[in-house]
């Protein structure tokens, strides 16, 4: 026997979600044939706020979608990663948890990124898996110096504006290349490097080393060789 469509589904074939459960005044805005909820790009409701979403469902959140290419969201090997940097915005917004900025050496920042960005074990599955849609943040205050502001959605990083910061991710073009992207905020305005590709996936070459320095330089001082 047919199931019957949840109230409020959009009735399409493929993802329909059910906005059943929320109170009537407090039903986030949908849209499109699968009725996502509009979201922030921390996966808030545009439209409710205080109501976050997890799973497969945070794919309304689109990101930059760079040359046409989406996030992994609608998977597992992307959302389980959205999970995690959810998980540390909500800590920090709604329970006044401050996530740890760990102290960087900017001497070594570059290879730091550079490791992350080549996939050395234990780092950068999430900028893998989500590619130009989280991004490795530096932030660079001049009282205290330079720090880990951990994982973000770029576009968060993008939009806000903020202090002069540095954000790290892995992108894909048109014919399927791999390649970092590295994007740095400096007095209010954002300037974009795409660094060389590299058929391996190592991104620790001459060619790229070169490159990111010159990008972190202006920001990280002479220590940056
Ligand atoms: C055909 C297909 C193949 C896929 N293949 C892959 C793959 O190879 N690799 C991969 O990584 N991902 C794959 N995915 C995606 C993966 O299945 C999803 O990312 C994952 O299952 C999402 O988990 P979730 O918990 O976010 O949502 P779901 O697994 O959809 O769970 C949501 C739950 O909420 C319930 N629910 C909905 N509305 C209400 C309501 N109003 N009240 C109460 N309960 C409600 C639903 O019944 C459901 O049980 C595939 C998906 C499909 C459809």
């Amino acid at each position: 026997m047919a199931q019957p469509a949840p109230p409020s589904c959009s009735g399409e074939p493929g993802i329909a979600v059910g906005v059943s459960l929320y109170w009537a005044s407090q039903t986030p805005n949908t849209f499109g044939q699968s009725g996502l909820p509009a979201q922030t790009a921390f996966w808030e409701s545009a439209t409710v706020p205080a109501i976050y979403f997890a799973g497969t469902i945070s794919q309304g959140a689109a990101g930059l979608k760079k040359h046409g290419v989406p996030s992994n969201s609608g998977a597992v090997h992307g959302h389980r990663y959205n999970a995690r940097v959810l998980a540390g915005h909500i800590a920090r917004r709604h329970f006044g948890i401050a996530v740890e900025r760990r102290p960087l050496e900017p001497a070594a920042i570059a290879d730091q990124l550079l490791d992350e960005l080549s996939g050395e074990p234990g780092h950068g599955a999430d900028i893998f898996h989500q590619r130009s849609y989280l991004a490795r943040v530096i932030g660079v205050d001049n009282g205290t110096g330079v720090y880990d502001d951990g994982v973000q959605p770029l576009t968060h990083f993008l939009d806000v504006g903020g202090l002069n910061a540095i954000a790290s991710t892995l992108e894909t073009n048109t014919a399927g290349e791999i390649y970092p992207a590295v994007y740095v905020r400096r007095d209010g305005a954002i300037t974009e490097t795409i660094l060389e590709s590299d058929v391996l996936l190592d991104f620790r070459g001459e060619a790229q080393r070169k490159q990111l320095a010159e990008v972190l330089r202006p920001l990280l001082g002479a220590a940056v060789s």
